[in-house]
């Protein structure tokens, strides 16, 4: 249907939706008045399709001549701002032009987020320090009666996979989801190795995880400003239906007796000496969006009576009490669990992301992935990066427009950035915006952690997926995180039942400590720019703040203390992919691949140190003292998990080692713990001509 609508006409703006048409119109009237903003008032450089280099803060109607006057003179330019406030953004009126045929209400979801992250950004300290609302309590005493399953598992995203996981080997699984339990229809980009970890566990067949792949594109690009880009294959080189893989795992759960109750929502948890009891709640028809709602636009569908009704779930009252062994938190970045763990603090990190799915991008331009990208220079304290992957078989693209910042309260808003996208696609893809049919709009801004991955909080309750927040906080690549540590977590996670050892102390050792993990962070603290860190005048209130809907203003960037200049996120990352590049695919791609390890690190630092000393010396200042001496702790740490991995594996091969690690709950988790935590369980393979990863080429018990 989205390809009869997209015939390849060059579409006028003003012949839309009446919808779209009064917006239109509307944003027509206004008067725009220019602001002293870092948007440069040179004439752009015309550009060709997926040309080299082009820089992000030139307005994007420069790809064509037709787009550079008609559409973006109906609303404020980049560096405008509108002197009627109720104008709408680019971004809203592109949402609005399309509102029959992009899915879900993105107005309203755009509105739900943008409170939740305006909420976040203003959090001041009171706020900060009130307490959150006890979801999990420990109460004395046992619960009285057998449990009704091993495990309830609350929140069924990663949810599924784990519950299968448990199941197929051999306990009973409840899984309760607040929604429908069907996944989101935006892809998921993974590597086919990745993938094949379901496979490998015994979850799907490998045939049923072939047809869950609508993309392959074989490479991606990894290229920042002013430099060359590199190719690297057997990264985030397939698009996965997240719909077909979720629906394979849910058929293959109940097919075996699992239970699932959808349109539930986990309440609370009463935590006794021998069990826990989950209480749950069937949702109310219509439907609360939150901000963990914020990837999937089709949930918002009027009624909220659409698709499937509850295979199994409380009865006429519409609660239940769950018995259970241990429950597992599967819900997500904000999660109440999690939430209670962490208390009303701000994340110290932040990733921002907004991007789209939509047709309309030439075939030749639509043949491989983008994994990182940048066309631009940072401007008001923050550097955009892109990424672009081919979906739906090549018909559609997805491109993302993210930044790594955090929660002050001078950061855009979620429809700012949506702005800034939307006017910088056709700079970053060579096709004009009236040429692209939006089928998804999408934004988010995801939480991170220094300390990730979460240690559980209470006995018998454990942390799976994003609310563990144990994958990298530079990819946020949850799905390919849960793809790569299931052997561990199944294995560990069934031991733990099979040994009733379900103490917070016993699950702790689920999650343990990781350096490559927290490694990450420094590379994510690098890309990010602390407020008023920029060189150069302060960002103008029209820079990335959106107009209309009654946003507020901006509060003001801390001025005076800017140190680095506007290229220097892009001059280290050249610097950096530079010298990964010349040292070969066994050091780039386990970093492109989420993983640090310690000689391809200890190798692109020396290279670095070597190439461009200067850039190295300014990222101190730019992440701070704290940050950089816990760096280089998590790297002597990374040293030290690599040596005693190596041990391990080599001992384990003596006879009767393998049989006393495997004997132990403890010695199995530690010897997991070194080889997750050293990023050795990445073997350095998965390229398409590569040797693929030698731990994943059979099943492990
Ligand atoms: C735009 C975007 C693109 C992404 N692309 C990729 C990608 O290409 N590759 C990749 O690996 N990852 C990607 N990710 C990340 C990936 O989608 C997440 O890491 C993954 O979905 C995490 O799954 P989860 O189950 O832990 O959490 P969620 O996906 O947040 O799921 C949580 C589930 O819990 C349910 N829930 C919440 N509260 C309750 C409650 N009280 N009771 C019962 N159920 C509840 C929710 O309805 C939901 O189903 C992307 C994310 C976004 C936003």
């Amino acid at each position: 249907m989205a390809a009869a609508r997209h015939s390849g006409r060059t579409r006028s703006w003003g012949q839309e939706s009446p919808g779209a048409r009064s917006a239109l119109s509307r944003s027509g009237c206004a008067r725009v008045r220019p602001t002293t903003g870092l948007w440069p008032r040179e004439a752009p450089t015309p550009l060709g399709r997926r040309a080299g280099a082009r820089d992000e803060r030139q307005p994007a109607a420069s790809t064509s001549s037709q787009a550079a006057t008609e559409p973006l003179l109906l609303g404020p330019r980049p560096g405008e701002v509108a002197e009627d406030a109720t104008v709408p953004g680019l971004a809203r009126r592109v949402i609005a032009r399309g509102e029959v045929s992009i899915e879900g209400d993105t107005l309203k979801m755009l509105d739900v987020s943008d409170a939740f992250w305006r909420e976040m950004r203003t959090r001041g300290p009171e706020a900060e320090a009130r307490p959150v609302p006890a979801v999990v309590r420990r109460s004395p005493g046992v619960m009285g009666a057998e449990p009704d399953f091993d495990v309830v598992v609350c929140g069924g995203t990663m949810g599924i996979i784990a519950a299968l996981a448990l199941q197929r080997r051999g306990h009973r699984v409840c899984v309760v989801e607040r929604r429908l339990l069907e996944g989101r229809t935006q892809e998921w980009n993974t590597s086919r190795h990745e993938l094949h970890s379901l496979a490998r566990e015994g979850l799907l067949a490998e045939a049923e995880l072939e047809a869950c792949v609508v993309s392959d594109y074989g490479r991606v690009r990894v290229g920042f400003k002013g430099g060359e880009d590199v190719w690297a294959d057997g990264v985030l080189d397939i698009g996965v239906s997240p719909a077909a893989i979720i629906a394979a795992l849910k058929r293959e759960f109940e097919g075996a007796g699992g239970t699932v109750m959808e349109r539930t929502a986990f309440r609370s948890a009463e935590v006794r000496d021998d069990g826990v009891v989950v209480k749950v709640a069937r949702e109310a028809a219509r439907e609360r969006l939150d901000a963990g709602d914020m990837s999937r636009p089709h949930l918002v569908r009027g009624d909220g009576a659409a698709g499937a009704s509850a295979a199994a779930g409380p009865g006429p009252s519409g609660r239940a009490a769950l018995r259970a062994r241990l429950m597992i938190d599967c819900m997500g970045h904000y999660s109440p669990v999690v939430k209670q763990l962490r208390g009303n603090r701000k994340p110290e990190g932040t990733v921002m992301v907004v991007g789209g799915c939509h047709e309309g991008t030439p075939p030749a331009g639509n043949e491989t992935g983008d994994l990182l990208y940048t066309f631009g220079d940072s401007f008001a304290d923050v550097q955009m990066y892109w990424e672009a992957f081919p979906a739906e078989g090549g018909r559609a693209r997805t491109t993302y427009m993210f930044t790594y910042c955090d929660a002050h309260a001078s950061r855009p808003s979620l429809e700012g950035l949506l702005d800034h996208y939307m006017t910088q696609l056709p700079t970053y893809q060579g096709t004009p915006l009236e040429e692209l049919d939006f089928k998804r709009v999408l934004f988010g801004a995801f939480p991170a952690y220094s300390d990730g991955p979460l240690r559980p909080g209470f006995d018998r309750v454990v942390q799976i997926g994003d609310s563990s927040a144990s994958q990298s906080p530079l990819s946020f690549g949850g799905f390919g995180s849960m793809l790569r540590h299931l052997p561990r977590l199944s294995r560990g996670l069934s031991d733990a039942l099979s040994r009733d050892r379900l103490s917070r102390g016993a699950l702790a050792m689920l999650h343990p400590y990781q350096p490559s993990l927290s490694l990450a962070w420094l590379y994510q603290r690098s890309m990010a720019l602390p407020p008023g860190s920029l060189r150069g005048p302060p960002p103008a209130p029209g820079d990335l703040r959106a107009v209309g809907k009654g946003l507020e203003p901006p509060a003001p960037v801390p001025r005076g203390r800017g140190f680095l200049r506007p290229g220097y996120v892009n001059r280290l990352l050249k610097c950096s992919f530079g010298v990964q590049s010349a040292l070969g695919d066994a050091v780039m791609r386990p970093f492109l691949q989420d993983t640090i390890q310690f000689v391809p690190l200890s190798l692109t630092m020396a290279g670095m140190m070597f190439r461009d000393p200067l850039a190295i010396t300014q990222v101190g200042r730019q992440v701070g003292a704290r940050t950089m001496a816990a760096w280089f702790g998590h790297k002597l740490a990374l040293l030290a998990y690599t040596v005693a991995h190596l041990l391990v594996r080599g001992l384990r091969r003596l006879p009767g080692v393998e049989g006393l690690v495997r004997g132990s709950y403890w010695l199995a988790r530690v010897a997991d713990a070194l080889e997750w935590g050293s990023g050795l369980d990445n073997r350095g393979g998965g390229g398409r001509g590569g040797a693929g990863r030698a731990g994943g080429a059979a099943p492990r018990p």
